[in-house]
């Protein structure tokens, strides 16, 4: 399969500013040298703490911000510096499914002016034709078409998101990412969004970015996934070899606290608790983001940041544990001499 999106080295960089004359007094490095493709049909889960910066990238590469650095090509076209006022044609490709619907859907629109707005704004449709195209999309994600000229807040929480889900997908996007879908809905209905979600995407052909601090739904969800942690990408990997053999010591510690569905695997689960707080991503380490909690760190880690590279086929981490020593002369020299 070919890569519909991809990301190389992308950086979103906030600067703080203090005082008085709010003089700018460094950055927070939410997003910091991010590579990943998404292949066309996947769902490529996102997945880390919160604070991680996994929302940031994810409308980073939708450009809903100016970005610090980075390319991020979708569907073809390089979108990483295009001017805000140039990106709207690109806009119906790319859409976006936000944690909390109740705050994304304006209150005093109806349901139909809801998922017709995007219509308004892109199309040429008539009036008749997009009451259809509504009604269509209602039918799609599941609501009851007679409910077309209620408020928000007539709904529950997962009619709701369904009700974002329609208008997310109204301009026939390739591309959505989903962040947090279900973060904000009850248990009970969280599987119904997901199975929903699954469902769209084999109905309309679609390509997901699926973040989550989830990883048992990742795991139902995803095609790979990729594990961030301080404004890094530190481990993407095919979804089975993840959670089977993952590399990085800071996914084991994730996993650690995941129970596993498998009994022949459970006994590999012990707990891993890690020390220490997630540093300030406006403060981050020298070296290795992870070198402070990490409890496989080495000396090397807190000098030299480790590459970020291909382990196995398909397995990308960062990590000064896979080195190849032909790479690293100072690290082969340290440890084989
Ligand atoms: Fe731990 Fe060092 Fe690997 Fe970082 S590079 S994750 S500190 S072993
Ligand atoms: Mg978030």
């Amino acid at each position: 399969k070919e890569p519909l999106v991809s990301v190389r080295d992308l950086k979103m960089h906030f600067p703080i500013y203090k005082g008085l004359f709010r003089r700018r007094a460094g950055e927070v490095k939410a997003v910091d040298g991010v590579s990943f493709d998404v292949m066309e049909g996947e769902t490529l889960g996102l997945v880390g703490e919160s604070g991680c910066g996994k929302s940031t990238c994810g409308r980073a590469v939708l450009r809903l911000y100016d970005i610090t650095s980075g390319a991020i090509s979708i569907d073809g076209k390089e979108i990483g510096n295009t001017a805000q006022s140039k990106l709207r044609t690109m806009r119906p490709t790319m859409q976006m499914v936000f944690q909390d619907p109740q705050a994304s859907l304006n209150p005093r629109m109806t349901v139909e002016a809801i998922i017709k707005e995007p219509l308004d704004e892109h199309t040429k449709l008539s009036e008749k034709e997009k009451r259809d195209k509504v009604g269509e999309l209602m039918d799609a994600v599941g609501l009851n078409r007679k409910f077309a000229k209620r408020y928000p807040h007539a709904f529950s929480g997962g009619q709701r998101q369904r009700i974002g889900i329609a208008r997310a997908l109204a301009l026939n996007p390739k591309f959505i990412v989903c962040d947090e879908p279900i973060a904000a809905l009850d248990v009970s209905i969280q599987a119904q969004v997901v199975n929903l979600l699954e469902d769209l995407q084999e109905q309309f052909g679609l390509t997901y970015l699926f973040i989550s601090h989830d990883l048992s739904m990742v795991r139902h969800i995803a095609t790979r996934v990729a594990v961030m942690y301080l404004g890094k990408i530190v481990e993407l990997a095919p979804r089975e070899a993840l959670y089977a053999d993952p590399l990085h010591p800071y996914t084991q510690a994730l996993l650690s606290a995941v129970p596993e569905p498998d009994p022949s695997l459970a006994s590999r689960t012990e707990r891993i608790i890690l020390k220490g707080d997630v540093p300030s991503p406006s403060n981050p380490p020298e070296g290795c983001n992870f070198c402070t909690r990490c409890p496989a760190v080495m000396d090397i880690c807190k000098r030299i940041e480790p590459d970020y590279r291909e382990v196995k086929p398909g397995h990308f981490t960062a990590c000064h544990l896979y080195n190849d020593p032909n790479d690293t002369a100072e690290f082969t020299a340290g440890h084989e001499a």
